[in-house]
């Protein structure tokens, strides 16, 4: 994998994805009863909802596509409870970035990628957590019936359960459509992140320096499933 912290190739004006809409600010046709996906990637999940749904699985999408200031709202609750709770700054942003991204820098923020529960136990305590998609839990089949058909609907996990990979932590829950988030993915290598970063009044980003960001960017966006790599 090549790392870079200033982008390879420039991003250019005519490039067919526009800088706003990679980072959440702008506005895309979205689609979705209850979430906003991108149509081509809403008509693909319909597709997929309606086969499970033939196996007894009720796939429900919790989150879709998030703004910038969606995501700055969830990362900003965070950041101050974890400072409330006596962490320093940079632990603060660590503990975040275990499975929240900075704003602006999130998969949400393009309408490809999306959060995923079986319907018929949509009570269940801490819906997007690890154990409740484990052997005996009530999104297992949920988890089973994803790993043999949604890449047949374009849909990938992006953050597996490889134990060598780093960055964020395993979301059997998060899907991506590949053939978009791929395109996405592409051009937002091309941005120069910690200025973007560094220009936004978000909590806490007096801390983030230039190896942080490096870092970040390098195993939080970078290093996932390789499916979804361009
Ligand atoms: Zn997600």
């Amino acid at each position: 994998m090549v790392l870079s912290f200033f982008p390879l190739e420039l991003f250019a004006k005519n490039d067919p994805i526009s800088y706003d809409e990679l980072i959440g600010k702008g506005t895309p046709n979205l689609q979705g009863n209850g979430y906003k996906l991108r149509t081509e990637v809403n008509d693909a999940f319909l597709s997929m909802v309606k086969e499970a749904k033939t196996s007894g699985i009720d796939i429900r999408c919790v989150s879709g596509y998030r703004s910038f200031n969606r995501q700055k709202a969830i990362w900003e609750r965070k950041y101050r409870k974890y400072r409330a709770d006596g962490l320093k700054p940079e632990k603060a942003i660590r503990k975040i970035i275990e499975y929240s991204t900075i704003p602006g820098t999130s998969r949400h923020h393009w309408g490809t990628d999306l959060d995923l529960v079986d319907g018929n136990f949509i009570d269940t305590p801490n819906l997007l957590s690890e154990s409740n998609f484990e052997k005996g839990k009530p999104f297992h089949k949920l988890k089973l019936w994803l790993d043999e058909n949604a890449g047949n609907y374009g849909f990938y996990e992006v953050y597996t359960n490889d134990p060598e990979r780093k960055g964020f932590k395993y979301e059997p829950w998060h899907f991506s459509y590949k053939a978009l988030a791929v395109d996405y993915l592409k051009q937002y290598k091309k941005l120069d992140v910690l200025s973007i970063l560094q220009s936004e009044e978000v909590k806490g980003s007096n801390h983030f320096t230039a190896a942080f960001i490096s870092e970040y960017i390098e195993q939080n966006i970078l290093y996932i499933n390789p499916e979804l790599l361009p």
